[in-house]
C-alpha cells in the first residue's frame, strides 16, 4: 500500500505541473493519502495486536479522535480561506510540519521503542538531532513567514549587524553539540544526558529559523515561501527515519526536493543567488524601503476613456498582480477578455513568476475564471512583445511591473526581472491609491508619459469598462476582418 501510495504521489507532482492536469493530479494525491491513512491505520492495528486484541479500541480510537479534530479543523479553514490567505494559510501548514518533526524527534529520544546498541544507536541520534534541528528552523521560519505574509510584522528585513556570522555561528555550534550529542550515550540503566545539548540546539534552531526568514525583505518573500516548503519535506522526511516509515521518507523526500526545485525557478525568476538564499538576508543590501524619489505628476484616465481606448486597440495584454486578487477581479477580467476577444481583439495575458503572493496565484486565479490556458504567457514569453501591444492593463500589479528593478541599482528590488509594460504604446494602472507594492518601493512606471492611472477596486473598474465598452464594429474587429480576408 506504501508503494503505491508513492507512486500515486508521484504522479500527483506530475499532474500538477500543468494546468490541464492539474486536477488530476490532485486526484492522484487525494487517493494516495486515503491509502497511506487506511495503511497507517492498518498498522497500527497490527502492531497493537501482537499484544493481544484488547489494545486495539484503545489505540484506533486514539487515532480516530486525532483524525476527527485534524479533519474538522482542515475542513473549516479550507471552506473559509479566502483565495488571498492562502499563502499565510500554506505558511502556517509548514511550521506544523516543523513541530511535528520536533515533537516526534523529542519522542523517539525519550523512548525510543526498542534498545539500540552500538552504530545503531549513533545513527537513530543522528536522526533525532537532524530531525529536530530541521523541524525547529522551518517551525520559527514559517510562523515569521505567516506573520509577514499576513501583515501582522513589517515586510522590512531585519539587519542585525554581522548577520551572516551569527547564522554561522550558530551552524558550527549546533555541530558541536551534535558530536557530544552522538559521542555521549549512556551506559545502561544512567541518566542520558544527551538531554542537554537536543534542548540546546533546539533553541539555537529556533532562533535560527527566527532570524533567516526575519532578515529577508518583502519583495524576495517568495522564495522564503518555498524554501520553507522544501524544508517542511526535509523535516518530514527526518521524522520518517525516526519512526520507521518508508511512506514518509519517499513523501517527505518528494515534498522536499521538488521544493527545492521551486526555490531554484523563484531564484532565477527573482535574478537572486540560490546559496545566498539558504544563507538568509538576500537581496537586501544598499537597498533603501519606502525610499520616497520625486518622479513628476502622474496622470488620471477614467472607465470611458480606457473603454474607447481598448475598443481601438489591435492588441491588448493585461497583466494581473496581487490587487486582483485582493479585489476578486478575477471574474471581471475574464469577462472584459471575453468581449475584446468577441471584437476581434487580440488579448494575451502576462504573468510574472512572483505575481501575487504564492507560486503560480495568478494562474490559479485565471483559470478559475475559466480564461483559456493559450492566452496566458509567461513573462519571458510576453516581455518580447510588449513594444507592438496597443494597451497594456496593469490590474493590480506594482512591484512585478516596475522599471526601477532594471534603472536604479540601489533599489531593493534591483536585479529582478519584470514585466516590461512601460515599453507598449499605452498603458492603464489599476489600483486605488498611489501607495506602493509588497516591497514597499515607489513605481516610476505611475509617472511615465504613456501611463494613465485608473484609481479605484480593480473590480468596480473593469466591470465599468465593460459597461462602458462601445456596441457595433470597431477598428479591432475590422481589422482582424481585414486580415481573414487578406
Ligand atoms: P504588489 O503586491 O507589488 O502590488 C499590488 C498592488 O495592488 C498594490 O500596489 C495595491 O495598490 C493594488 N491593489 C490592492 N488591492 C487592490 C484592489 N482591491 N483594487 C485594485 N488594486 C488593488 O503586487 P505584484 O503582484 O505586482 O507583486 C507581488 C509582490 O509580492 C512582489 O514584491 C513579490 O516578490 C511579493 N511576494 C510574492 C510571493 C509569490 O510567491 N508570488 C510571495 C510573497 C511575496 P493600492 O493599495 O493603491 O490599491
Amino acid at each position: 500500500m506504501y508503494i503505491i501510495a508513492g507512486v500515486l504521489f508521484i504522479t500527483a507532482l506530475a499532474g500538477l505541473s500543468k494546468h490541464e492536469t492539474a486536477r488530476r493530479g490532485n486526484a492522484f494525491g487525494m487517493t494516495g493519502m486515503t491509502i497511506a491513512l487506511v495503511a497507517t491505520l492498518l498498522k497500527a492495528a497490527q502492531q497493537t495486536m501482537y499484544g493481544g486484541f484488547r489494545g486495539l479500541p484503545y489505540t484506533l480510537g486514539l487515532i480516530a479522535a486525532a483524525m476527527l479534530v485534524g479533519l474538522a479543523i482542515g475542513a473549516w479553514r479550507a471552506r473559509t480561506v479566502e483565495m488571498t490567505g492562502m499563502p499565510e494559510l500554506i505558511a502556517m501548514l509548514h511550521s506544523f510540519v516543523g513541530l511535528a518533526a520536533v515533537l516526534v524527534g523529542y519522542n523517539s529520544f525519550l523512548d525510543p521503542g526498542v534498545g539500540n546498541t552500538g552504530s545503531m544507536e549513533t545513527i537513530h541520534r543522528v536522526e533525532v538531532f537532524l530531525g529536530v534541528f530541521i523541524g525547529a528552523v522551518t517551525l520559527t521560519g514559517s510562523i515569521v513567514a505567516y506573520l509577514k505574509l499576513s501583515a501582522k510584522m513589517k515586510s522590512a528585513p531585519l539587519m542585525l549587524p554581522g548577520r551572516h556570522l551569527l547564522n554561522l555561528l550558530i551552524l558550527l555550534v549546533s555541530l558541536a553539540l551534535l558530536i557530544w550529542f552522538v559521542v555521549d550515550v549512556p551506559e545502561f540503566g544512567r541518566f542520558d544526558r544527551g538531554i542537554i545539548p537536543l534542548v540546546v540546539m533546539t533553541v539555537l534552531a529556533l532562533l535560527l529559523g527566527f532570524h533567516l526568514v526575519a532578515a529577508i525583505g518583502g519583495g524576495d518573500m517568495p522564495v522564503v515561501v518555498s524554501m520553507l516548503n522544501s524544508y517542511s519535506g526535509w523535516a518530514a522526511a527526518a521524522a520518517g527515519f525516526m519512526l520507521n516509515n518508508d511512506l514518509l521518507i519517499i513523501t517527505g523526500s518528494l515534498v522536499g526536493s521538488s521544493g527545492a526545485i521551486l526555490s531554484y525557478i523563484m531564484c532565477k525568476a527573482m535574478n537572486r543567488s540560490f546559496v545566498t538564499v539558504i544563507a538568509g538576508g538576500f537581496g537586501s543590501d544598499g537597498g533603501v524601503v519606502g525610499e520616497d524619489r520625486d518622479y513628476g505628476e502622474h496622470r488620471e484616465i477614467n472607465a470611458e476613456a480606457a473603454a474607447e481606448l481598448l475598443a481601438n486597440a489591435h492588441s491588448v495584454v493585461i497583466t494581473p498582480g496581487y490587487g486582483m486578487a485582493t479585489a476578486q477581479a478575477q471574474y471581471a477580467v475574464a469577462d472584459l477578455t471575453a468581449k475584446l476577444r468577441a471584437r476581434g481583439i487580440d488579448v494575451r495575458f502576462g504573468i510574472h513568476p512572483v505575481a501575487g503572493r504564492l507560486p503560480g496565484h495568478m494562474n490559479v486565479l485565471l483559470a478559475e475564471a475559466k480564461v483559456p490556458y493559450d492566452i496566458v504567457l509567461e513573462m519571458d514569453e510576453i516581455n518580447d512583445d510588449l513594444p507592438e501591444t496597443d494597451v497594456v492593463l496593469v490590474i493590480g500589479a506594482n512591484d512585478t511591473v516596475n522599471p526601477a528593478a532594471l534603472e536604479e541599482p540601489n533599489s531593493p528590488i534591483a536585479g529582478m526581472p519584470v514585466l516590461e509594460v512601460w515599453k507598449a504604446h499605452d498603458v492603464i494602472v489599476f489600483k486605488r491609491s498611489m501607495a506602493t507594492g509588497y516591497a514597499g518601493v515607489q513605481n516610476p512606471l505611475f509617472f511615465r508619459d504613456n501611463t494613465q492611472m485608473l484609481f479605484g477596486d480593480a473590480k468596480e473598474r473593469v466591470e465599468d469598462i465593460i459597461k462602458a465598452l462601445p456596441t457595433g464594429s470597431t477598428q479591432g474587429t475590422s481589422s482582424a476582418k481585414a486580415a481573414t480576408v487578406s
